[in-house]
């Protein structure tokens, strides 16, 4: 089931997403482009193996994403989280709270047997 901390994370993507599409020079014109990658992070997101205790995606041990996508996602986080702070203030200090969180050990089912 998805908790509060999930669906914040992918209002504060897609508004990241939308915002590069929107005003980034270097966003790809490519029709569908940017709603295809959302959809992929939402879809990692209601994957992701931490759920509600996630930390921040770039402090994962686990890397799910795909590497590319995992640079495209970098180069947006790096262009729209300065910009993020005047347009959507809430989401953003909320992000950036997220982002000092420790990273919470993997769910049992998940570690390396030994
Ligand atoms: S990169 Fe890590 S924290 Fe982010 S969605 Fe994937 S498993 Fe979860």
């Amino acid at each position: 089931m998805m908790g509060s901390r999930i669906r914040r994370e992918k209002r504060t993507i897609a508004r990241m997403i939308a915002l590069y599409e929107q005003q980034c020079p270097q966003a790809i014109s490519s029709p569908g482009h940017y709603q295809a990658l959302n959809a992929y992070a939402e879809k990692r997101l209601d994957k992701c193996v931490f759920g509600e205790q996630k930390p921040a995606c770039k402090q994962c041990p686990v890397h799910c994403y795909q590497p590319a996508k995992r640079e495209e996602m970098k180069l947006i986080m790096r262009w729209a989280g300065p910009r993020m702070l005047w347009r959507h203030p809430v989401l953003t200090v909320l992000h950036l709270i997220d982002d000092r969180r420790p990273v919470p050990e993997l769910p049992e089912k998940y570690r390396p047997k030994k």
